[in-house]
């Protein structure tokens, strides 16, 4: 079986200099199992060819295209398509990370539909979106919900008449039936190294950037059990000789030391972390990266030797300054916590970005006036910043028990913004606000803490990774002379 994974175009201009992960993840399984597979990244390669996407984000449009009421989109979706080369390939993967490459999708597969003989796969974070379209025009042959290795091996095995057992992970049709394979996670054996061969690397950098940003996942799932979350994969990690050794050769193959890991929770165990740090000094790696951490306590030896090791960047979930809030989110973190961390981080000239939660659940004047209080005692130390609205998102803690929670469901709605269009739940605050008010709630809490974190805009470049390492590289993580460079 011959194998094409792309990574769709997403509908913005905004080139990546990150090499796609989840295609990276794949190939180096499939390499591992001897199969012939190639990849491409079709996003960049939109933007290097200037090709306008606008056309494609009216979703009535796309569905009119899809039923053969017009064509209007072949001529785009050939343009994209000539791209990279699909003839000869019995599957062709998309890899969707992003909301805005979903109605770019269902264009795409609707051509391939129209004019090649391949099946066609979508997988990533994204790939549920693509259900209920699924259900209404049929025009993929596997939805892949979860972790894609165990899929890939199931069609594989079928496809040699060795099996016919349910596709892990995956919705599927068989002889006009719906399937749904079994939900499983890829044991940490078949976690292979990415494999980004054959992709174009003069795609990621740009006049400040000189090498590419090389995503890396060792640890896959999280031990903790928040209850907004719905990612509550088992804890499986890579063991640190192994951690090592691979960003040694990820490094060598593709000529950057620049790297980009992609954990929930860097700190699940600082023995762990400990002795990834201690390997990468071993083999004298040189690296700069940047991850996520749970705000919890750091040893101060540990962050010297996070430090040594390359790290310049960290990202931390604080959520919430009030401590209420965070014991009903389930965090197992403390204001008093974060408060600690976040000072050593920055004793030792790590780059703290934080991500806020606005609207939880029931959430305060008082809540909200904790938050804004925090903010002013941690803004010396921070840089960048996210802010995200609560969301209800399924499969949570909440959304599996939402009386316990202290709110009732009511339905999914369409929630519009700019060209993209995503799910929501909609839910009313038991005795409390109803949805509507809790919108209104939402945005007046987005508001008060982004103007709490407004100081902080001026550190705005830093949030371009390419400036970033960039910067970080150059003048060797001075502040001085970084903040200069920033401000002036
Ligand atoms: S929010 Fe982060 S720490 Fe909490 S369960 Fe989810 S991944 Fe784990």
């Amino acid at each position: 079986m011959k194998i094409k994974l792309i990574y769709p175009p997403e509908n913005n201009s905004v080139q990546s200099h990150l090499l796609p992960l989840g295609l990276g993840h794949i190939m180096g399984f499939l390499k591992s199992m001897g199969v012939y597979a190639e990849a491409d990244d079709l996003h960049n390669k939109v933007i290097k060819n200037n090709l306008n996407l606008s056309k494609l984000s009216n979703l009535n449009e796309i569905q009119n295209y899809i039923i053969e009421k017009h064509n209007d989109f072949d001529e785009i979706s050939k343009n994209i398509l000539s791209l990279t080369n699909l003839n000869g390939f019995d599957l062709i993967g998309f890899s969707v990370t992003d909301q805005s490459q979903v109605n770019i999708l269902l264009v795409l597969a609707k051509y391939i539909k129209k004019t090649l003989n391949s099946k066609i796969l979508v997988g990533g974070s994204f790939s549920n979106n693509f259900e209920e379209f699924q259900n209404k025009y049929r025009l993929f042959d596997y939805i892949v919900l979860n972790e894609g290795e165990l899929a890939f091996k199931d069609i594989i095995d079928n496809s040699l008449n060795t099996t016919n057992k349910l596709i892990s992970n995956t919705i599927y049709y068989e002889k006009g039936s719906k399937r749904i394979g079994p939900s499983v996670e890829t044991p940490i054996n078949l976690k292979k190294m990415p494999n980004f061969d054959g992709l174009d690397m003069s795609l990621y950098t740009n006049d400040s950037l000189s090498k590419p940003i090389i995503p890396y996942q060792f640890i896959f799932g999280c031990p903790f059990n928040c209850n907004f979350c719905s990612g509550h994969a088992k804890l499986r990690y890579k063991s640190p000789k192994v951690v090592a050794e691979e960003l040694s050769k990820l490094s060598k193959t593709y000529n950057s030391n620049y790297f980009y890991f992609l954990h929930n929770t860097l700190n699940f165990s600082d023995n762990y972390l400990k002795k990834v740090c201690e390997e990468i000094l071993k083999l004298q790696l040189n690296l700069i990266w940047t991850d996520s951490i749970r705000p919890t306590l750091f040893d101060e030896d540990l962050i010297k030797l996070l430090y040594k090791s390359g790290c310049r960047k960290l990202t931390i979930g604080i959520d919430s300054g009030s401590d209420d809030l965070l014991e009903r989110m389930n965090r197992l973190i403390k204001v008093s916590d974060v408060e600690k961390t976040v000072a050593l981080l920055s004793k030792y000239n790590i780059w703290i970005h934080v991500n806020f939660m606005v609207g939880y659940i029931l959430e305060s004047k008082n809540d909200l006036e904790l938050t804004y209080a925090l903010i002013k005692r941690l803004e010396r130390h921070l840089s960048t910043y996210t802010i995200s609205k609560f969301m209800l998102l399924p499969n949570s803690n909440i959304y599996n028990n939402p009386l316990k929670h202290g709110i009732e469901i009511l339905s999914k709605t369409k929630n519009s913004k700019d060209t993209n269009e995503y799910n929501e739940y909609a839910f009313d605050e038991i005795n409390n606000l109803n949805w509507e008010q809790k919108k209104k709630q939402q945005e007046f809490a987005f508001k008060i803490i982004s103007f709490a974190l407004k100081k902080l805009d001026k550190y705005g470049l830093m949030n371009n990774l390419d400036q970033f390492y960039s910067l970080v590289d150059k003048y060797d993580n001075d502040r001085i002379k970084i903040n200069k460079i920033l401000f002036n």
